[in-house]
């Protein structure tokens, strides 16, 4: 029997909802146990004194650095709580240039070393603070080397700790950052941070226009993440699943999405199951899912929380995508997050909304009822399209990677050119604004009657949606939408925090020099604004995204329209961008070329892990299935022959000469698969490597996949050994 044929007996055997959760119990709330692993305020009231909780709460809501002192206080602290709660274990929690995280686990008992004497369990601020793991076995893009392999991660106090448990234990985890031993960031959160506090520096000199008590201006982030659940005994059965995330091969499932019927379908049992519980978890460690839906694809599902300021919520996405997998194991099933697990359904991204708020609980890009005389909005909403206008290709490039190469253009996703929305009313406001200055401009806002008795009339939104813009402004907050379902945010966010942030500052710099000359602030804010407003309108783009006129379009203004990963890169190396990340003390030269380098490395692993997997899938599964159904034709042709059935004989010898046909042509593919792995690696450049990949490698595995998804047509179902579509998006 196929291990495909096995994998669909097994989940045949898999019990019935109610017989694996016989009892139902009473049920919880979720305030019952919401952020009940987490150090957050609340738990330092009562673990801390009240200097040192006063410190850490300013450490939190403002960024500041904690003391010496009081970290022993906090270290103390920490051990009690976590000690209290079962904790054996610490660990550093980073996040490493691999997109990923890391962890470290040491534990708190510490043996004793005078012989007969027992150990006891102790934290230090030491160990709080600071711990040094191996920087040379991480991506750090030349910045170290085996023989000068120093790295530090350092506590990141304004992220909570909290507890992540197994069925046998648990370890405090703190959120840290990871840097080399001359001070490089050697992960994502060093840069982001540094971006929302430069980014908190331009904002809150801005809002000194309107509010000169404004402390402190947070970016906000919620992120809505979509994902694929799989059987895991099916899963097992893809080799390509396992080792690259996503399907190499795998013929179309005759129903796909073409009846539109699973967004926001009814929640299937099994899945419903593993959301409740995987909520529950996500509670527990502090992490607010407010949503949970059905996506279009089959087996496609979507979750999103509550926002919270950009750095927690980073962290929690992060924290989410470990603990659904870990839940999902108990369930026996996969969760995939790949950007484009199967060809010819959607992919799944992660969308990005992100706002700006003050200290004082105001939103800045909120438009309040008149946005056409709002300065304060106005300001706001023009300097974020204005710093997308001036620095698209930063933010495409931050969302560059080799899964997203399939999502970005292909009809479903965002495409590959970056692009805002506002929606006909908001760009009938920025017209007006450039041409006259601020203007009241009337929305259809009003509520429309339905004439439908009983039901309340229809309060209209300011804008209709556009789900075809990677930037599109949703009420009061952008959201960009071609994040990639597997990727950090931190990347995306750190770049959209730079470009505003540097919009920022030049913009107060020309209404200061406006000042100076003799306008008033607000004339200086109205006229500087009408030229930023006029140049701003080139990102702008309200129509189809997907339209081939768009495409011309975005070409006559100048965007960027880079198809290919290492082309969306290449940016990163020019002097302009090297100077907007160093400007604001983000990256170094040398930061920026080692984050280049990394990327187009992790894309050329990639790539190069594709076509190694795809040619194993070729010699153990896909030849081994077509070679035995040949068998079988052709010993039913002679059968055929030998009864004088001459007809029905060249009727199948036709059929195995298509098959063998294909067969043949697949195998000249692998052939040449092979000489132009090995030619591309032979190039001088990691660009050009990279570039080799994208243009000659991939398309080969694509021609090589058509070959095959026609065989797998034709060949008995019981002969095919890797699990097909309709099994993979349909059975659970
Ligand atoms: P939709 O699918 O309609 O775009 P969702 O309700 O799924 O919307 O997600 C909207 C996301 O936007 C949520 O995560 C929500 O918390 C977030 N959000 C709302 N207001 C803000 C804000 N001011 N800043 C950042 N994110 C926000
Ligand atoms: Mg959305």
């Amino acid at each position: 029997m196929t291990i495909r044929y096995s994998a669909l007996d097994a989940i045949e055997a898999v019990l019935p909802v109610a017989d694996r959760f016989p009892t139902l119990g009473p049920l919880p709330k979720a305030s019952d146990h919401f952020g009940e692993n987490v150090f957050h305020l609340t738990a330092m009231r009562d673990y801390l004194s009240e200097s040192a909780y006063l410190e850490m709460q300013a450490a939190i809501q403002h960024g500041q650095t904690v003391s010496g002192q009081t970290a022993e206080a906090v270290a103390e602290g920490l051990l009690k709580w976590a000690t209290d709660r079962g904790a054996t274990h610490f660990t550093h929690w980073f996040q490493p240039l691999t997109g990923g995280v890391a962890e470290k686990h040491d534990s708190f008992y510490k043996p004793a070393i005078v012989p007969g004497e027992l150990g006891i369990e102790a934290f230090s601020a030491a160990e709080l603070l600071q711990r040094e793991p191996d920087a040379s076995s991480f991506p750090h893009g030349g910045m170290r080397g085996t023989e000068a392999a120093r790295g530090y991660t350092l506590w990141d106090p304004s992220s909570p700790a909290f507890l992540l448990e197994t069925r046998n234990g648990r370890t405090l985890h703190l959120p840290a950052v990871f840097v080399s031993y001359t001070g490089e960031a050697l992960d994502h959160k060093a840069p982001l941070l540094r971006s929302i506090e430069r980014l908190n520096v331009a904002a809150t000199a801005v809002c000194h226009y309107f509010d000169p008590e404004v402390r402190r201006v947070a970016a906000t982030l919620g992120w809505e993440q979509e994902y694929f659940v799989v059987d895991k005994k099916l899963y097992n059965a893809r080799p390509d699943l396992v080792l690259t995330g996503r399907t190499l091969l795998g013929a179309p499932s005759p129903r796909g999405q073409q009846f539109e019927d699973h967004y926001f379908a009814a929640i299937p049992e099994r899945i419903q199951h593993f959301m409740v519980d995987f909520e529950r978890e996500a509670g527990r460690v502090g992490i607010p899912i407010t949503t949970r839906h059905n996506e279009v694809a089959p087996g496609q599902y979507e979750c999103a929380p509550m926002f919270e300021e950009l750095n927690p919520a980073v962290d929690h996405n992060l924290l989410l995508m470990d603990v659904m997998q870990r839940v999902a194991d108990r369930h026996d099933l996969r969760v995939l997050f790949h950007e484009k697990p199967f060809a010819g359904v959607n992919g799944s991204g992660k969308h990005n909304n992100w706002s700006l708020a003050t200290n004082k609980g105001k939103n800045l890009l909120s438009p309040g009822k008149d946005p056409g005389t709002n300065l304060q909005f106005l300001t706001f909403f023009v300097n974020v399209l204005q710093a997308l206008n001036r620095h698209e290709a930063v933010l495409r490039a931050a969302i560059a990677t080799a899964g997203n190469e399939h999502r970005l253009g292909a009809n479903e996703a965002p495409p590959a050119i970056i692009s805002a929305f506002t929606g006909s009313h908001l760009e009938e406001v920025l017209h007006r604004f450039v041409q006259h200055g601020p203007t009241s401009v009337a929305a259809a806002t009003d509520d429309r009657e339905l004439g439908i008795r009983g039901i309340a009339p229809l309060a209209l939104d300011a804008t209709d949606r556009n789900r075809t813009s990677p930037f599109p402004f949703t009420g009061n907050k952008f959201e960009f939408r071609a994040v990639g379902g597997g990727a950090s945010c931190s990347p995306a966010m750190t770049a959209l925090n730079v470009m505003v942030a540097d919009q920022l500052v030049a913009f107060k710099v020309a209404v200061d020099g406006r000042v100076e000359r003799g306008a008033t602030i607000e004339e200086a804010l109205v006229a500087e604004l009408r030229v930023q407003a006029a140049d701003a309108l080139r990102i702008v783009f309200n129509g189809d995204n997907y339209s081939a006129d768009w495409y011309a379009e975005a070409g006559r203004r100048g965007l960027s329209r880079h198809a290919t990963t290492p082309q969306a890169l290449a940016p990163l190396a020019t002097a302009e961008v090297r100077d907007l990340y160093a400007r604001h003390g983000i990256f170094s030269a040398r930061e920026l070329d080692a984050r280049l380098h990394i990327q187009l490395e992790t894309y050329i692993k990639v790539l190069d892990l594709e076509a190694r997997t795809l040619d194993q899938l070729l010699d153990s599964h896909v030849y081994p299935a077509v070679n035995a159904y040949l068998d079988g034709q052709q010993a039913q042709a002679l059968r055929f022959a030998d009864l004088g059935m001459t007809d029905a004989a060249d009727h199948v010898k036709a059929r195995l000469g298509h098959v063998f046909g294909l067969l043949r042509e697949t195998q000249e593919l692998e052939h040449r698969l092979h000489l132009e792995t090995e030619a591309a690696h032979h190039l001088p450049t990691p660009a050009a490597v990279a570039d080799a990949f994208a243009e000659t490698v991939k398309p080969l595995g694509e021609e090589i996949r058509r070959r095959v998804d026609q065989l797998e047509l034709l060949v008995e179902d019981g002969q095919w050994h890797l699990p097909k579509y309709r099994e993979l998006l349909f059975l659970r």
